[in-house]
This record gives structure tokens, sequence and C-alpha cells, in this order.
């Protein structure tokens, strides 16, 4: 049997959490043969607290063979001392009337802290993935809080993005999810995304072949774009199951590497398609056998992936903008 690895889940008694907390003990997000360390990280408060000892209870009551060890925390250094993989989905929701603005701002607070505490005391090669929204920004302040950490630590989910994408042109091309290659989505997870299939292949055939350039302009990249959306209307909550889903896919790959598949990590820029450095934004990316991220180069973009990444570079300065004061000089 393998070492088991240290993980720590913030937000685990939410939705997502929910979903997601029993496929990582089932072996789904690090493989069926890799024991896990457990360690959950609720808000300090009785709600919250209740609320993580009746999941927990449901956790033991699986009685998972890969779970090795579990612990409820309220405290930050206790709960990343030494973690390996940080699944960072607790966030504060925006609520009636809350302007952006005060999303960013409330959400800020949470990822500097967070960042500062993952800088102290969790393992110097964590895999840290953001899913708390803006997701983007919020990793991006985690890894300007984390300076003694390598920025290559640090990622946010796109690859619900990528999934939904995936799906879309799998079902208007007739075809299986599993024959699409090279799916493209690029920038921040918010609408101002753009999934693009330029360079994509189903069965081996380019999919610019098979598709027409007007569904992929006025259907496909808006109904991925605004996916979210679409989902919080249809099941008057947003979307969980498929978000967590993204994760284990996001880290299970991360983990395992990608044998030169594509997959959309949000990850922090190396200047490439002129984003600028740092800047955590969604790339086609693939992972190596030993866990490194790299960004695909060199491809040729079409002039409407070349605006809209510019849009999506533009929107995530304004982002960084609004939470300066939680960047440290
Ligand atoms: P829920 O509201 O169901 O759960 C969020 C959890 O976050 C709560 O259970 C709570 O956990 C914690 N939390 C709430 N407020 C705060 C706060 N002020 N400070 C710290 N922790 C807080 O949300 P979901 O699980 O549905 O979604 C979680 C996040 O994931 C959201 O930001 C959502 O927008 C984002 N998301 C991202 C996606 C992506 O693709 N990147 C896709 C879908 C969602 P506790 O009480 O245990 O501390």
């Amino acid at each position: 049997m393998k070492e088991p690895i240290r993980v720590t889940v913030t937000g685990p008694t939410g939705q997502i959490g929910y979903a997601i907390l029993f496929r990582i003990c089932s072996g789904a997000m690090f493989g069926a043969d890799q024991p896990v360390k457990l360690t959950l990280l609720s808000r300090d408060n009785e709600k919250s607290k209740a609320a993580l000892k009746g999941v927990m209870m449901e956790l033991s009551d699986c009685a998972f063979p890969l779970l090795a060890e579990m612990r409820a925390e309220t405290d930050l250094r206790e709960a990343f001392r030494d973690c390996e993989a940080a699944i960072l989905i607790g966030s504060r929701p925006r609520g009636p009337g809350m302007e952006r603005a005060d999303l960013l701002e409330g959400n800020a607070a949470i990822f500097c802290e967070q960042g500062r505490a993952l800088n102290e005391v969790a393992a110097r090669n964590v895999k840290v993935v953001v899913v708390g929204n803006p997701c983007n920004t919020n990793a991006w302040i985690a890894m300007k809080n984390a300076p003694s950490l390598d920025p290559s630590c640090f990622s946010a989910l796109m690859r619900l993005d990528e999934n939904r994408a995936l799906s879309q042109l799998a079902e208007k091309t007739g075809m299986p999810v599993c024959s699409i290659q090279k799916m493209a989505v690029w920038g921040n997870h918010s609408p101002t995304m753009v999934p693009d299939v330029t360079a994509t292949l189903v069965a081996d055939k380019k999919a610019v072949d098979l598709v027409d350039g007007e569904w992929v302009k006025s259907e496909f990249r808006p109904t991925v774009a605004k996916r979210g959306g679409a989902i919080i209307k249809a099941r008057g909550a947003s979307s969980a199951a498929s978000a967590a889903s993204a994760t284990i896919d996001h880290m299970y790959d991360w983990t395992n590497g990608t044998d030169g598949r594509w997959v959309i990590m949000a990850v922090p820029s190396d200047g490439s398609y002129g984003v600028p450095e740092g800047m955590v934004f969604g790339f086609p990316c693939t992972v190596t056998a030993e866990g490194k991220v790299e960004i695909v180069k060199d491809l040729e973009l079409t002039d409407d992936v070349k605006v809209g990444i510019a849009k999506n570079i533009e929107e995530l300065k304004k982002e960084q903008e609004a939470v300066a004061a939680f960047i440290p000089n």
C-alpha cells in the first residue's frame, strides 16, 4: 500500500463539498490504490461544526478502505499543516444586493489568510486548486500571499468549462466525448471565457470542418460560457456535482499526468499568448508523469480568440485592482 497523501478540503459542508468528499475517499481523485488522510476545514461556528460532524459520520459509515485518517479543523494552520493537496471550495457566496466588488473583497480576505497559512505550513510541493469564486483571482491572491511556495503550486478550476465544451461538441457532432481531443478554453472562469475549437479534433477530424463557424460563435461559446447561470435557473441552485466531478478530473490529471492529452487548467501565466506573467488564466495544458503542468505553446490563434483573450486579461486586471489591498508589496 502507498503512503497516504494529506488532503485538506475547505467548504466541506457545502453543495460541492458534499458531492466531492465521498469520491475523494473512494479513490477517484488520487487513484484506487492511494490512501488519503483527510482534513476538513470549516468555519468556527456551531452550525458549520455540527454540519461537518454529520458529514464525517456519513464518511465514516462508508468504511472506505482508502480513508486512513479524518480530522475536522477550524484553525487554518492546523488544517494546512503538511498538506500535499488543498481543495479550496469554501467561499463567501454572493448575497442579495451584493455588488461584484463586495464579493471580490469578501473572498479576498479568505484567500489571503489561506495563502499565508499554506505558505507557512503546507508541504513545499502542495497542489492547490481553488474552486471558490471568483476562482482565478482567489488563486492569484493565495499565490501572492505564499511567496515561499513556488507559483506552480497554485491553480484554479476551469475543467468544468472544458467538460461543458466537450459535451456540447459531442452532442453537436453525434460523437462520443472520448473521441474529442485538444479542446481549448481561455481566460477567466466567468462568462467572458473563450471556448475555442480551432485546434480540436473529433475522431481525428478537424472540428472546424465538422461544425460551422456561426454555430461556434452564436451557440457553442455562449452556451458554455453561460452554463452556470442556466443551471441556476433550471435547478434553483448552482452546479455542484458537475463542479465536484471536474475538480476530481483536475486533481487526478495533475497527480497522474496526461500523457500528452490537453486539459484546461487556470495556472499562473508564464507570459504565453500575451497573458501577463503570474495572472491565473485558463490555458490548454499538458501534465508530465511527474506532475509538472506545461502550457501548450505556439498555437495559432484566430482573430476572435485573440480579442477574447484580451478581454479576459482586462477583466482579470480589474479584479486584481479591486483586491490590491490584500496583496503584499
Ligand atoms: P455552498 O454555499 O453550498 O458552500 C460553500 C461553503 O463555503 C459553505 O458550506 C461554508 O462552509 C463555506 N463558506 C460560506 N461562507 C463562507 C465565508 N464567509 N467564509 C468562509 N467559508 C465560507 O457553495 P457551493 O459548494 O455550491 O460552491 C462553493 C464555491 O464554488 C462557490 O464560490 C461557487 O461559486 C464556486 N463554484 C466554482 C465553480 C468553478 O468551476 N470554478 C463551479 C461551481 C461553483 P462551512 O460552513 O463548512 O465553513
